[in-house]
C-alpha cells in the first residue's frame, strides 16, 4: 500500500480469537453500517452507518458522574433514567470512559487501514499457527467498498493473511469482483429463498443475493453458505428444500446453520430499538441439517 493510500472506515468492534468466522483462530474486523435490518440481528448496533451510543439502563445507578462530566451538557437525570439530548451530543465518548459501571458503550469509530492492520499484526503467529487470518464482518463489509478493498489488499497482498468477508451478499457485484483478488474465502447468509418472506424480516428482497450467490457458484470461488436459522420462519421443509436444491444448482456444497440465539437482545434497549421476533422456539437444527445433507452438501451446525 503507498503512504499516500490509506483510506478510512467506520469500524464497531475488532475481536481477536474468533473461532466461528472461518477457518483457524481470527481477528474479526466488524464494519458499521449494513443495508439490510434482520430481526434477529445480534448486533443492531452494527446497522446504522454513523457512530452510535448504547446506554444500559440496567447496569446504570444514576451516580450523575456522566452528567457532571459531558462537555456539551447533553445529559440529565430524570426521575430513574438517564436522558440524553441528542442535538447537543458530539458523540465525544467521554461519558463511555468515566462511567464507573460500563452502563454506556460508544459503537463506531473512524479507523485507517494502518491503524487496523496495525492491530490485526500482533496476533500473526497465532494465525500462521492456527490456519486462521482475518475476518471483514458487519454490518455488510462491502457498504463501506473503498475502506474494505484497501484494507483487504493490505491484509491480504501486503501482510500475506488468509482473509474472509462476511456479507448479505447484497451489494451489486461489480463490488464483489473488484475486490475477489484478495479475497481467500466469503461466508455467504442466504436467509430466505422466497422473495416476499425475505424482504418481510430483513427490508429486502433476495434477488440481487441469490445472483451474486450464482455468480460466485459458477465461478468456483470457495464460499461458505451461513443460515441463521429462525423458527417458524425459514426452517420450514419447503424453505430448506429450496435452499438445497438452490445450493446444488449453482455449485455451493458446504452450508453452516447457525441455530437463533438472542445474544443481542439487550442491545435493542439500549439503542432505543424494540426487538421484533416473535417465534422465540429453539429451531430444530439437526432436523434442517438433515433435510440439506440429502443434497450432497457438507452441513455443520455451529454450537456456541
Ligand atoms: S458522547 Fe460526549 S457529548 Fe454525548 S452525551 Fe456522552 S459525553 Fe456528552
Ligand atoms: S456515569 Fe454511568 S452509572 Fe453514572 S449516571 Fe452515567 S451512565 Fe449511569
Amino acid at each position: 500500500m503507498k503512504p499516500t493510500d490509506n483510506p478510512s472506515g467506520i469500524v464497531f468492534d475488532i475481536q481477536h480469537f474468533s473461532v466461528h468466522d472461518g477457518p483457524g483462530v481470527r481477528s474479526t474486523v466488524f464494519l458499521k453500517g449494513c443495508p439490510l435490518t434482520c430481526r434477529w440481528c445480534s448486533n443492531p448496533e452494527s446497522q446504522r452507518h454513523q457512530p452510535e451510543l448504547l446506554h444500559f439502563g440496567k447496569l446504570c445507578t444514576q451516580c450523575g458522574i456522566c452528567v457532571e462530566e459531558c462537555p456539551n451538557d447533553a445529559l440529565a437525570i430524570a426521575g430513574d433514567e438517564l436522558r440524553r439530548d441528542e442535538a447537543a451530543c458530539k458523540l465525544c465518548g467521554l461519558c463511555v470512559s468515566v462511567c464507573p459501571q460500563d452502563a454506556r458503550q460508544l459503537s463506531g469509530r473512524r479507523m485507517t487501514v494502518e491503524e487496523v492492520s496495525t492491530e490485526v499484526r500482533q496476533h500473526w503467529r497465532i494465525f500462521m499457527q492456527s490456519g486462521g487470518g482475518v475476518t471483514l464482518s458487519g454490518g455488510e463489509v462491502l457498504a463501506q467498498p473503498a475502506f474494505a478493498g484497501a484494507l483487504l489488499s493490505a491484509l491480504h497482498d501486503d501482510l500475506g493473511f488468509h482473509t474472509c468477508v462476511d456479507t448479505t451478499g447484497f451489494l451489486p457485484w461489480e463490488n464483489f469482483e473488484r475486490l475477489l483478488p484478495a479475497i481467500d474465502l466469503i461466508l455467504l447468509d442466504l436467509k430466505h429463498m422466497d422473495d416476499s418472506r425475505h424482504r418481510e424480516a430483513t427490508g429486502i428482497g433476495n434477488a440481487r443475493i441469490l445472483e451474486n450467490a450464482r455468480r460466485l457458484g459458477e465461478r468456483g470461488f470457495p464460499v461458505f453458505v451461513r443460515l441463521p436459522l429462525i423458527s417458524d420462519y425459514n426452517d420450514t421443509d419447503e424453505n430448506l428444500h429450496a435452499l438445497g436444491a438452490f445450493m446444488k444448482e449453482v455449485g455451493l456444497a458446504t452450508l453452516e446453520i447457525l441455530p437463533y440465539h438472542e445474544f443481542g437482545v439487550s442491545k435493542y434497549t439500549a439503542l432505543g430499538k424494540t426487538y421484533t421476533v416473535h417465534s422465540r422456539i429453539e429451531p430444530k437444527a439437526d432436523r434442517a441439517a438433515s433435510i440439506l445433507d440429502d443434497y450432497g452438501l457438507s452441513v455443520t451446525v455451529a454450537r456456541r
